[in-house]
């Protein structure tokens, strides 16, 4: 199985966002569909080397999510209330 990757972040005040890139190795959605590595701060980290995926996603009740793991293609991540929020969640029917 692969990370599915994370295509666009727009949350660009994180401190892994560069250029609507996250740019961990691994991000992790909680239970309400919200990234939960978002980090405020003016200092960038992770590397721009890497471009991020999902590690883990307890957002059980999203379409995509088997056994609390991501299935979809790819995802898009944006910022939503003050808090950055996975865009590709779907409620299951
Ligand atoms: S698409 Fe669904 S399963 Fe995948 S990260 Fe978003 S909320 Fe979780």
């Amino acid at each position: 199985m692969d990370m599915t990757p994370v295509s666009i972040c727009n949350v660009t005040q994180c401190a892994y966002n560069q250029a609507n890139l996250c740019h961990t190795l691994g991000i992790n959605v909680g239970s309400h569909a919200e990234c939960n590595t978002y980090n405020y701060r003016t200092a960038k980290g992770g590397n721009r080397e890497v471009k991020a995926g999902i590690g883990a996603c307890l957002a059980a009740e999203c379409r995509h999510n088997q056994g609390l793991e991501c299935r979809a293609p790819d995802i898009n991540v944006t910022f939503h209330d003050s808090h950055a929020d996975c865009k590709t969640f779907e409620a299951k029917r």
